[in-house]
């Protein structure tokens, strides 16, 4: 085929005519350089027949784009722009430098965290001389500045000119944030930039959206200190798709059904194992990990987040198991308590360049419909603390502030790990008094776990010396699990869409677990953990999830049973015994001379109390005395002791209760 160059150019002249094109093309600068991507497939077959003459077609088409736009004048003042060709131009936000891109086209992915409420900028007016009314036509430049002239009126001596307020024609203008995709983030500190867009893009963008922007990169000069601010003049604005949902094949499925049928025992327990296998034990954790990925009903008004925390001592397993968590689901977010940004966890205002404060969102917003991992929960800030409840329960965070009012919805499930205030669990106090997190907010949890490595389990320091050696080793890859991350992370993708349904005998089963959970609540150490009216939608929610996990259709008692067990390991992880009500004989073992007088003294009380709480005194004091810090009179005098501060008193027949 004989083309002429006039063929190519009216090719190319086609191709960017498009929008996609133009809305990049119309934005650039005289001085800029325009950055093609030539992978678009009829591009690359031009560039390939016409060789080295491309360059000088490509820009023919570009000059003739600007001038449909900006008219014959753009010929000339367009004459230095720049061509640069690519064949992939997404790039990470991290890598956007000014050394490279300054002027330059960029087109990255992003996060919108914060939207300035649109404004509009005058594109062109009238100038007019209140001396001698001549009028002059000004437009405003490419920094979107207007330049009012001076009357060229020999008598007027150069009066400055006044714009025409009555003619001046305006167009949309909007300041934007844009976050880097936590997941490509390095050391989970985001980059964030400034964006305008203008025109037909103002008002279409929202806070949370993952978009893919292409814009040009420049500085706005400050004269005065020469240090300027960054900012990208969006061009043109795309949807970012959702990360498709991987899923297991339909073959996968039943046999998974199958096994989960005939051995659900050993299916539970390769599961469970198929998760985190670098960290050995802590599978009744594991399994509540993996309730909470999988969430309890779909499809009712109340919440089927389930939150879970552990508490404990600073060790590498808590942060280890979040992060683990996050290998095995496509959207969430790993982050500590103080959050990425200063917006933290929740939401939070900023401060641009220009001096307005607009809304920003913090961690949960960013990843509603998904998971908040979050370490260190007990470092968040005060601000996140009070927004915090309203995040939990109703799945949204507010602000209203500095003119700012502004709902956005933040329906992430929460697993949070927290260590105490004092660097170290304390037994004696409750949970709430160990930890810089307020009790209401911890009652929010469906889940709470304690991680004793010294007193509560002999089994902890075996446990630790395992992980650490598994990390020495740092063979986590080697782990022969029945499931890989993946292949867990799709089955949990699949389980999490069914809804089981509850029949009557599990109803039945929910209640009586509910009841002993009562139980607990009414005696004294309910003070150790809240236990309340919540846990019953706790225990449907985690239920309905456990039916879940053993792909089930329908919540059977079975799974109530299920729970039972992890709310009363996790009870016992506290030292307290569903099917008891007080602490447990292991908790009693475990008590060594390390423990203060108050908890040892304690102990003892509930060991000799009777059904019903109450302990003979000659009882109690013997064994008191044979207790470790304790002698005959060191017993007697604590006992007399706990009398005058009325924490013990006499009943009628002579018994003693705690009060
Ligand atoms: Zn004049």
């Amino acid at each position: 085929m004989n083309a002429t160059p006039s063929y190519y150019t009216d090719e190319l002249y086609e191709i960017l005519s498009s929008p996609k094109h133009t809305e990049v093309i119309d934005a650039l600068r005289p001085n800029s350089t325009y950055v093609l991507d030539i992978s678009n497939e009829k591009i690359i077959d031009i560039y390939v027949e016409t060789g080295k003459n491309f360059m000088t077609y490509l820009f023919d088409a570009v000059i003739k784009v600007i001038v449909d736009k900006k008219g014959s004048s753009a010929l000339k003042t367009y004459r230095n722009l720049r061509i640069e060709l690519t064949g992939s131009t997404i790039i990470s936000m991290h890598d956007i430098t000014s050394r490279e891109h300054e002027g330059k086209t960029i087109t990255f992915d992003c996060t919108v965290i914060a939207a300035e409420p649109p404004k509009t900028y005058v594109k062109r007016g009238v100038a007019v001389c209140i001396l001698c009314g001549n009028e002059e036509e000004c437009v405003a430049n490419q920094d979107r500045e207007i330049n009012i002239p001076r009357c060229t009126t020999p008598s007027c001596k150069l009066a400055k000119m006044k714009l025409d307020s009555s003619r001046v024609v305006t167009d949309d203008i909007q300041t934007l944030l844009m976050q880097e995709p936590m997941d490509k983030a390095k050391n989970h500190s985001p980059v964030i930039l400034m964006g305008k867009i203008i025109g037909t893009n103002v008002g279409t963008v929202f806070i949370g959206q993952p978009k893919r922007i292409t814009g040009i990169f420049r500085s706005i000069i400050d004269y005065k200190t020469n240090e300027n601010e960054v900012l990208i003049d969006v061009a043109s604005i795309e949807d970012l798709e959702e990360t498709e949902l991987i899923k297991p094949d339909e073959e996968t499925i039943s046999k998974l059904k199958l096994k989960s049928e005939k051995e659900p025992d050993e299916y539970k327990s390769e599961i469970v194992n198929s998760f985190a296998p670098h960290i050995f034990g802590y599978s009744e954790i594991k399994e509540s990990v993996l309730l909470s990925l999988l969430g309890g009903s779909n499809n009712s008004k109340k919440r089927g987040d389930i939150h879970m925390l552990m508490v404990g001592d600073p060790s590498m397993a808590k942060s280890e198991i979040l992060k683990s968590a996050k290998s095995i689901t496509q959207k969430s977010i790993y982050t500590s308590g103080k959050g990425a940004t200063a917006a933290g966890l929740t939401i939070g205002m900023v401060k641009l360049p220009n001096g307005t404060q607009v809304a920003q969102a913090g961690v949960l917003p960013l990843c509603s419909g998904g998971f908040a991992l979050i370490d260190e929960f007990d470092k968040m800030g005060r601000e996140d603390r009070s927004s915090m409840h309203e995040a939990m329960e109703q799945q949204t965070v507010s602000i209203a502030k500095a003119g700012t009012k502004m709902t956005l919805p933040a329906e992430a499930t929460i697993l949070a790990a927290a260590n105490p205030k004092f660097g170290k669990y304390d037994s004696d106090q409750s949970l709430g008094d160990n930890l810089e997190i307020p009790s209401p907010l911890i009652s929010r949890f469906d889940i709470i776990w304690l991680f004793l490595d010294d007193v509560h389990r002999d089994k902890d320091r075996a446990k630790a010396k395992h992980i650490i050696e598994s990390f020495k080793k740092n063979n986590n890859k080697d782990y022969d699990t029945y499931l890989s991350d993946t292949e867990l992370m799709s089955v949990l993708n699949y389980a999490r869409e069914l809804e089981p349904v509850l029949n009557d005998e599990t109803v039945e089963r929910i209640l009586k677990l509910y009841e002993k959970l009562r139980e607990l609540g009414r005696e004294e150490q309910q003070q150790k953990l809240p236990v309340g009216v919540r846990q019953l939608e706790a225990i449907v929610r985690m239920s309905t999830a456990h039916a879940k996990l053993m792909l089930r259709s329908h919540v059977l008692p079975e799974d109530v049973d299920a729970v039972q067990k992890i709310m009363s390991d996790s009870l016992d992880s506290f030292g307290l015994d569903l099917n008891k009500g007080g602490f447990n004989q292991s908790f009693l073992d475990g008590l060594k001379t390390k423990d203060t007088k108050e908890r040892i003294a304690l102990s003892v009380w509930y060991k000799v109390a009777d059904d019903k709480g109450n302990v003979k005194s000659e009882k109690f004091l013997k064994e008191l005395t044979e207790a470790p810090k304790f002698d005959e009179n060191s017993a007697s005098r604590y006992f007399s002791q706990w009398e005058q501060q009325n924490k013990v008193k006499m009943n009628k027949d002579g018994t003693w209760r705690r009060t």
